[in-house]
């Protein structure tokens, strides 16, 4: 018996109840941006698997490079044998990540190890360890992250007090009243009242917030961040992990701000879906940490490698980072137009393809309207387009749709919203 229904109540019996789901389906198979369920129902996926899908499902490239590899080897864990895919990938990252200086890489499997490498390097080549992050900053949950992380419900609820070290900053965010000044100036408090620069290893940052309701920094806020940092000999690092891999419209987001980050984290899109992620730095940097300090068994997966490199060739090939750039001037021209009928999207605002409205009840943008937005997002599913949402309060409808996506597809998602915001707003 092989329903939703039945799936759903095996799910609830077996799995632990932290494990969340946003939308009561069972995916049995996918293409592109399209996902079919278990009962054959049909999907168009405008969430990606949460911004892991840039190249789509199933992208063929991607698939014929990883059973390629699969006909080699799957696994000697790279601190025993070496294995070229990896080596190749780390090439390739640090020819994208912006800067022109010397770079090494490190891959692991999750953003969340990325980020937590990233800290450890930080604190190794500063030999301090504090780290500032920010409101509404997403890192992930393992236990540093999740104290880096800037939301304790659901991500923290009941697990009492987190790690030490972290001290939260104001992102700026001109919508909320929050100015450049006001968040700079809140970084200069915490030197004030909590630490001191000298205690500071690195400042982390999401050059685009993304769990944290896709709000960008500016760049004149990066601009100062990076003089802040050099001021204090603080390390500046790009948590790129939701933005990076062509989301913003540039492989990643920071060749847009204006100045460049020390290290780089990244993960999700970079593998096509499959588990990658690592740190992309200053080779000085990077090599503090002695041997046998980084890594892992599973680190910088063969399958994983081999899929990567082919989402970066698919990028150039299909030229995914253009696409990013029309797909986003298209969502956000289709978004305004909807905002122009409908009061309750009180902003639309994105970088590149990483576009999202915010609902206010009422055209307030001080009222957060999660509750239409739930209501959308379940609407949405019932006419086919699989949304999610993100932000503090759940109010902002975020679009993560493959840069791979069809035209027609493309308008489909935007007619289907459109719809929903016809019958309920
Ligand atoms: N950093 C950012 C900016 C993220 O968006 C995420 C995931 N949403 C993470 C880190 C954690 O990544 P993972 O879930 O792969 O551990």
């Amino acid at each position: 018996d092989r329903t939703n229904a039945s799936l759903l109540q095996r799910r609830q019996a077996a799995v632990a109840r932290g494990v969340s789901q946003v939308h009561p389906i069972v995916a049995d198979h996918a293409h592109n941006a399209t996902v079919v369920d278990v009962e054959g129902r049909e999907y168009l996926d405008f969430a990606g698997g949460i911004a892991v899908l840039n190249t789509g499902h199933l992208h063929p490239k991607v698939i014929a490079a990883v059973q390629a590899q699969l006909g080699k080897l799957t696994h000697t864990c790279f601190q025993v044998l070496a294995y070229e895919p990896y080596i190749a990938l780390c090439e390739q990252i640090a020819k994208r990540v912006p800067g022109d200086f010397a770079k090494k890489t490190l891959l692991v499997t999750t953003g969340s190890e990325a980020v937590e490498n990233a800290v450890k390097i930080a604190r190794a080549a500063t030999g301090r360890a504090g780290v500032i992050v920010f409101t509404g900053a997403y890192h992930g949950r393992t236990l540093m992250t999740l104290a880096m992380t800037g939301k304790k419900v659901p991500y923290a609820a009941g697990m009492g007090l987190m790690p030490g070290g972290v001290y939260r900053a104001q992102y700026p965010c001109a919508l909320h009243g929050v100015s450049v000044d006001d968040a700079i100036a809140s970084i200069e408090r915490v030197f004030k009242n909590d630490a001191e620069p000298r205690d500071i290893a690195a400042i982390v940052i999401e050059p685009v917030q993304g769990e944290g309701g896709f709000y960008p920094a500016p760049v004149e806020f990066m601009q100062r961040l990076r003089a802040l940092c050099d001021q204090h000999g603080i390390l500046l690092v790009a948590d790129e992990v939701q933005t990076g891999a062509g989301r913003t419209g540039s492989f990643f987001a920071m060749e847009q701000m204006g100045v460049l980050a020390d290290l780089t984290t990244f993960a999700k899109s970079v593998g096509g879906g499959f588990p990658i992620a690592g740190v992309c730095g200053k080779a000085e940097i990077m090599d503090v940490i002695a041997p046998g300090g980084l890594g892992g068994t599973y680190a910088g997966n063969p399958l994983a490698c081999a899929a990567a490199l082919a989402v970066l060739e698919v990028f150039e090939e299909e030229r995914l980072l253009e696409r990013s750039q029309v797909i986003g001037a298209r969502l956000s021209a289709g978004l305004r137009a909807l905002q122009a009928k409908h009061p309750s999207i009180v902003d639309v605002r994105g970088l590149g393809a990483m576009v999202a409205i915010e609902l206010g009840v009422g055209g307030d943008p001080h009222q957060p309207d999660a509750e239409l937005t739930n209501r959308l997002v379940a609407r949405a599913r019932d006419k086919g387009l699989i949304l999610l949402s993100c932000g503090p309060y759940g109010n902002v409808l975020r679009m993560l749709v493959p840069l791979t996506v069809e035209d027609a597809l493309l308008e489909r998602g935007l007619a289907i919203l459109g719809e929903c915001f016809a019958e309920l707003a």
